[in-house]
Formats: C-alpha cells, sequence, structure tokens
C-alpha cells in the first residue's frame, strides 16, 4: 500500500498516531466482530433505551440467528434486506447474514412501496428481516412480485418489534408516533417472527469460505439524491479497511461509547457506528430515530464519549432552547460528515459546548469516511480535513479529468483507496464511469490547500451558471447561515430567461425570528460579489431531506419546474 504524495505538505499537522499505511486483516468483517465478542465478553456491546446487552450476548445471538436463517433456507449468496431502524435486532441481524455467508441489503424503513418494489427487483432479494409495523408495506411488495410470478423475491420475511428487546412498553420508554397500522397487524397473523430465530440453539456454524476481496458482504442503495438508486457493492475488505481508518483516525477504543443515531442503514452509520465501535470493543447507544430533545436527554443519561452525526443535527443542537440544562460534558470527540457544514455552525456548536468539532467527507461508493481532520492534529474550519491512511487524493480538471491541478484550484476530487467498492450491482457503464484507471471519481469539486487540507466547494451537478458566471450554492449557503435568523439555508439555480440560471434561497428561519426577503439579500450584497446574491428569496418551514438528513436539492428544482 502506497504512501500517498500529498501526505508530505502536511506532516507538521499530522496526527502522529496514526499510521500513514496500515495492516488490515484480510478476514471477512465477522470474524473480527467475534474476535471483540471474545476479548470483550463482559463488556456492554450495546444500550437500547436503558437495556444493556453484552458481547457475549450479543455474540451468542448472532450464533443463534445464523442457525435459525440457515434452517429456514436462506443460503450463501442470497441476498437478504435488512428493513429496521437502529435497535439489536439490526446489529445481530446483520453480523448474522454475513456469517451465513449471504449478502446484505440495508434499507431505508422510510422508503415507499414503490422504492421497495425497484430495490428488491434490481437485486433479486430473496429474504427480508423488517419491523412489525412495516409489514403492511414490505408485505404489499411481496404480493406485487408474487403477482408477476416473482416468487424468488422475498420468498422469506421475517418480523420484530422494538418492544421484543425492551424491559418496559415502548410507549413509556418512547412517544413512538407510528401505531402499529390494521394492515400491518393483519398482514403479520401467520409471518415468521425473527424471535423464532434467535430461540435457536447457537451452535457453532461453520461459514462457507469468503473471498474477502470478491465476495459482495453488502449492497448499499445510494444516488437518491440525484436520480433512481444504485447497488453500491462491497466486499468484506472494503468493510474492514473502512472500520479500521474510522476506528483508528477517531481513536477508539473499547473505553469508548458511542452515541449511534446515524441510520446503520447508511454507509456513515454502517461503518462508525457499528462496524468500528464493534470492532473496537466499545459500547454503541442506539437510537432508532434522529429529535434534538432524545439526542440531548441521551447524551445527558447515557454519558457517551463519542458522537457522529450529520449537520443537521448540529444545527438542531445549537439552535435547541434548552441546551445549557444538559450535561453534554461527557462528550470528548464530535464528528460531522455526508452534507456541507457551515463554519458559522461548527463555530457556534464549538462555543455553546466547549467540544471540537471535526468535519469528514466520504461517499458510499468507499464505504463512508475518506478524509478527515485529525483528533490530534489541525483542525481547520470550512475543511474537511486530510486523508486518511492508505487514501490518495487529488483534484483534476473538469474537462479531461486527468491532469493535476495546484493547491487552491478548483477541480473534480477523485480518489484511490484500498476501500473502494466493487462496483454498482449489475450497471457496468455506470461502474466503468465512476471508476477509470483504479480512480474513484467522487462527482465532488474542491481543492486542496498547501497544507494539504482539503476543501469541497460543491458538487458537480449543484453548480449553477448564471450569465455565464459559476456560482457554488455552498458559498452562498455558507453566507446565508451567518445572518443571525437564519438556521437553514439552501441555494439553487432556477430557469431564468435572461441569464439562464439565476440563485434562489430557500430559509428556514429561527423560532421567534424574523426577517424580509430584502433584508437577506442586503447582508448577502455585504459578503458576495452581486451576480452570487440571490435573486429569489422563498422562506418555508422546513427543507426536504433524506433519511440522513442531506437537503434534497433535487426536490427543491422539481418545486420550482412545476411553479
Ligand atoms: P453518500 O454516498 O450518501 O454518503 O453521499 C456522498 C456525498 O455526500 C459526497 O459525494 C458529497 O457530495 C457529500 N458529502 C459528504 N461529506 C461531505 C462534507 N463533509 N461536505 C460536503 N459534502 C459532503
Amino acid at each position: 500500500s502506497a504512501v500517498t504524495p500529498n501526505m508530505l505538505p502536511w506532516s507538521s499537522f499530522y496526527d502522529s498516531e496514526v499510521p500513514l499505511s496500515m495492516h488490515y486483516p484480510k478476514l471477512p468483517i465477522f470474524e473480527l466482530f467475534h474476535k471483540s465478542v471474545r476479548d470483550h465478553a463482559d463488556k456492554t456491546a450495546l444500550v437500547f433505551f436503558g437495556k444493556s446487552i453484552t458481547y457475549e450476548e450479543l455474540g451468542r445471538q448472532v450464533n443463534s440467528m445464523v442457525n435459525g436463517l440457515k434452517n429456514s433456507g436462506i443460503q450463501p449468496g442470497d441476498r437478504v434486506a435488512l428493513l429496521l431502524p437502529n435497535c439489536p435486532q439490526y446489529v445481530i441481524s446483520y453480523y448474522s447474514i454475513l456469517m451465513l455467508g449471504a449478502t446484505v441489503v440495508p434499507l431505508n424503513p422510510l422508503n415507499t412501496e414503490k422504492e421497495l418494489l425497484y430495490i428488491v427487483r434490481d437485486s433479486s432479494i430473496r429474504a427480508a428481516i423488517s419491523l412489525d409495523l412495516l409489514a403492511g408495506k414490505l408485505e404489499t411488495v411481496r404480493d406485487r412480485c408474487r403477482e408477476n410470478g416473482e416468487y424468488h423475491l422475498l420468498e422469506y420475511t421475517f418480523y420484530t418489534s422494538l418492544k421484543d428487546f425492551l424491559p418496559l412498553p415502548l410507549n413509556i420508554l418512547y412517544p413512538l408516533k407510528q401505531k402499529l397500522d390494521p394492515n400491518a397487524k393483519k398482514r403479520l397473523a401467520g409471518a415468521r417472527q425473527l424471535k423464532e430465530l434467535l430461540a435457536v440453539k447457537a451452535e457453532t456454524h461453520t461459514p462457507p469460505e469468503i473471498d474477502v476481496h470478491k465476495d459482495m458482504a453488502v449492497i448499499i442503495y445510494t444516488g437518491g439524491t440525484t436520480g433512481k438508486p444504485k447497488g453500491v457493492m462491497l466486499s468484506h475488505y472494503a468493510l474492514v479497511v473502512n472500520a479500521s481508518h474510522c476506528k483508528t483516525w477517531v481513536h477508539m477504543s473499547s473505553a469508548d461509547s458511542l452515541l449511534a443515531v446515524l441510520p446503520l442503514f447508511h454507509g456513515f452509520g454502517m461503518s462508525v457506528c457499528m462496524n468500528a465501535t464493534m470492532l473496537s470493543g466499545a459500547q454503541a447507544i442506539l437510537l432508532p430515530r434522529y429529535n434534538e430533545e432524545e439526542l440531548l436527554k441521551a447524551i445527558h443519561r447515557f454519558s457517551p464519549t463519542l458522537f457522529a452525526g450529520v449537520p443537521t443535527m448540529y444545527i438542531g443542537l445549537i439552535n435547541h432552547r434548552q441546551l445549557g440544562r444538559y450535561n453534554l460534558s461527557s462528550l470528548n470527540g464530535c464528528f460531522v460528515g455526508a452534507a456541507p457544514l457551515a463554519p458559522e455552525v461548527k463555530r457556534q456548536f464549538e462555543i455553546l459546548t466547549g467540544s471540537q468539532l471535526m468535519e469528514g467527507y466520504g461517499l458510499t461508493e468507499a464505504v463512508t469516511a475518506k478524509t478527515v481532520n485529525p483528533f490530534k492534529g489541525v483542525n481547520k474550519t470550512g475543511s474537511i480535513g486530510i486523508p486518511m491512511s492508505d487514501t490518495i487524493m487529488r483534484v483534476v480538471d473538469m474537462e479531461t479529468g486527468k491532469k493535476e491541478l495546484p493547491p487552491g484550484e478548483i477541480g473534480e476530487i477523485i480518489l484511490k483507496s484500498p476501500d473502494i467498492m466493487l462496483g454498482y450491482y449489475n450497471k457496468p457503464e455506470e461502474t466503468a464511469a465512476a471508476i477509470r484507471d483504479g480512480w474513484l471519481y467522487t462527482g465532488d469539486m474542491g481543492y486542496m490547500d498547501e497544507d494539504g487540507y482539503f476543501f469541497i466547494v460543491d458538487r458537480k451537478k449543484d453548480m449553477i451558471i448564471t450569465g455565464g458566471f459559476n456560482v457554488y450554492p455552498r458559498e452562498v449557503e455558507d453566507v446565508l447561515f451567518q445572518h443571525p435568523a437564519v438556521q437553514e439555508a439552501c441555494v439553487i439555480g432556477i430557469a431564468d430567461d435572461y441569464r439562464g440560471e439565476a440563485v434562489k434561497a430557500f430559509i428556514v428561519l429561527k423560532e421567534e425570528k424574523n426577517a424580509e426577503a430584502d433584508e437577506i439579500t442586503n447582508f448577502c450584497r455585504e459578503h458576495l460579489v452581486p451576480y452570487k446574491v440571490p435573486r429569489h428569496v422563498e422562506f418555508c418551514q422546513a427543507l426536504p431531506k433524506t433519511a440522513i438528513g442531506k437537503v434534497l436539492k433535487k426536490a427543491l428544482r422539481e418545486q420550482e419546474e412545476n411553479v
């Protein structure tokens, strides 16, 4: 593995405790999970609403479930979907499916029937594990497949309830708004229960031979923000490498506990909150949904040492009126990524909590994080940090995608690392466009500074061209975040007969704050050249977001087209 050329300039900023190049065990990820089970048997692995599960117990449940799945007819090579929020059953199912030599397809529980049907067909999903609440939706998808003669799809479905792991009725602990819909109840009659799989004797199971470099461990669907979702195929090796990076760069150890509110069905949650945490022998405090109040209460009550979130969560925290009432002093490291973080949000979070916020960057095509601001090095506001071990990043010209650009110049970011995807499932053309000569083309525009730190200016697709000038919406959004009345902002280009495109800002105001459109544009004029100043300002209650909290610019553009 190569020491990257762009590691040299930033050596003085580097976290000297992190190796530039690492050794990665050539083992399936579940072997490393079981190593943690052996090494940390008595330690708490998971906390779910105050109920703790030790590593030993978790390992036993995984061994039971592997046998349960096998007895039910699930075979190596099958694709098994997980349609679950963060809960212990998620973690147990994930490692059991992998141990069986099958592939996990993590799905978003909020996906519509149409979206689910598309994915089930696209990757030929044979079995699914889900929540009782979602049975109405999943069984309807299964009916659709059967009506079409596709009996091999969703041949098996297993259901679990969040209550299965709780000592108290759920409604006392958690005000889950969604009640079991009558349709789901009907569909559940006679359905198989996950409990039955977990009750199977935890006999030793010999996993099939696994090629860690070639076999698909997971297929994660991505691209919800841009078009039809594509299945990103990741090998066991990619999962091991990425988890090793996250664990090492975050300095995670068995003494840590991490608040796991990021969805485990997204690469960021899967790698940081589950794989890296389990491989460190640390504790994952699982929260099934995001809500500022619940998040603050969980930090106050369970005292996590680490927290990984997306910008939306940090925006929510800094604007929470009673932030001061909660004790957040247990937090030793806070990490953010997956979407642009306005420097103003980072500054305010650090002032209000006294805790450093470290930004990183990544994408599902490389599991997740590929850069981060070093924990024990220089943390630059506005920067996504430096490439992780064995990761080479370059900025290349947009036209040919080949010429490397010098520091300070904006181009497309490309990268090479040992955890890049095997490709998009059944999409050779898209794969060939994304991976060229071993380089992953990220579709993100950015630059590197003289110290080797990287900055994202925007996604290639989001750039606005107005009257011949390029505008990176991100720059305008960062300014809008500085306005005292603005809680959230999003900028897109809308059709304009004269300029081609015009800059439009969508703004969510802070509670009890007011501002007129003129005030916002005047504020922008003080900070930006005139062509970047939004010509249109619209105030809204909330911005459309994906499950992990990325603003859905596509939805805003469609809304504009239909006006
Ligand atoms: P996903 O595959 O869903 O994780 O999305 C990956 C995309 O999220 C990247 O290609 C970037 O456009 C965006 N992204 C991730 N981290 C950051 C960050 N720190 N700043 C800006 N954009 C980011």
